[in-house]
């Protein structure tokens, strides 16, 4: 699932390569993704695209008079920049991986696109990102949150830190993979509880953050969009690798169920060297 670094390096490649350009056609293939019906897609035909910007992990594409392209990418959606378009032939509303293109006029574009037969992917033509719900929610940004602010929003929160880290509206950006990274760099427990965090604690886990964010970004921004893939990020130390040693102390990272997934986590690092128990199959033993 694409997180900040993910939609940033996105939205830094859209401010490079479409900014300036004018939308010759806006075209919804999955009816489903597109919420908004007011203003229609039609209205976007002819505008410039003025800039890219990021909140939380949603994208927004911003055409002049003020209208707003804002796309949450779910579990399995992507933008994928193409120089040229094969054929010129609108989408048909279809079952395919499309499910809105936007052709500049230039030739170039791009295809917000998803996998899979589960489709979440949501876009919102709005004239203001505000009324996105998902925007308005939104707790400070992951990435630029000072110290004081960091804290306040953990803190509002009572629960392990793992699940505060992860909710939008407590903190924007941060989803499960880049929260198994964070606290493994702040060698915190995932199930640490935000309200007993010492004050040294949180400062270690907002630097953390930063840290952890910020070189992810740097990272992505590094390859092209079209060659990023929300699946292959490089540089994680535990998210997704299981049983491999950690590349700090060389103990073997593990994983245990949390929510509707799993978190990935070195004992030795974060833990005191003792695994966490499995609280969803103890609760079935018992
Ligand atoms: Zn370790």
């Amino acid at each position: 699932m694409p997180e900040l670094p993910e939609v940033e390096a996105l939205a830094g490649y859209l401010r490079q390569r479409a900014v300036g350009r004018r939308v010759d056609r806006l075209e919804v293939a999955a009816i489903s993704a597109l919420k908004t019906y007011d203003p229609a897609p039609t209205a976007v035909a002819g505008r410039a695209v003025t800039d890219a910007r990021r909140y939380g992990k949603f994208l927004d594409v911003v055409f002049d008079g003020d209208l707003h392209l804002v796309v949450h990418l779910a579990r399995a959606g992507w933008l994928h920049y193409r120089e040229a378009f094969a054929s010129t032939v609108p989408l048909r509303p279809g079952k395919g991986p499309i499910a809105i293109r936007v052709r500049l006029d230039d030739g170039s574009g791009f295809d917000l696109t998803e996998a899979g037969t589960q489709k979440k992917l949501a876009a919102y033509l709005v004239t203001d990102p505000q009324a996105v719900p998902g925007v308005a929610k939104l707790g400070p940004d992951a990435l630029s949150a000072d110290l004081a602010t960091f804290a306040a929003a953990l803190r509002s929160r009572r629960g392990q830190v793992k699940g505060v880290l992860t909710d939008q509206a407590v903190l924007g950006g941060v989803g499960n993979a880049y929260s198994d990274e964070i606290l493994h760099a702040a060698k915190l427990s995932p199930f640490a509880l935000t309200d007993r965090l010492t004050d040294d604690q949180m400062a270690t886990l907002h630097a953390a953050t930063r840290r952890v964010l910020g070189d992810a970004v740097t990272r992505s921004l590094g390859q092209r969009a079209a060659e990023l893939k929300g699946e292959k990020r490089s540089g994680l130390k535990v998210h997704a690798r299981t049983g491999l040693p950690c590349p700090v102390c060389g103990d073997t990272v593990r994983e245990v169920s949390f929510a509707d997934s799993s978190l990935q986590y070195c004992p030795t690092c974060q833990t005191g060297g003792k695994p966490l128990a499995d609280r969803r199959l103890s609760r079935l033993v018992r």
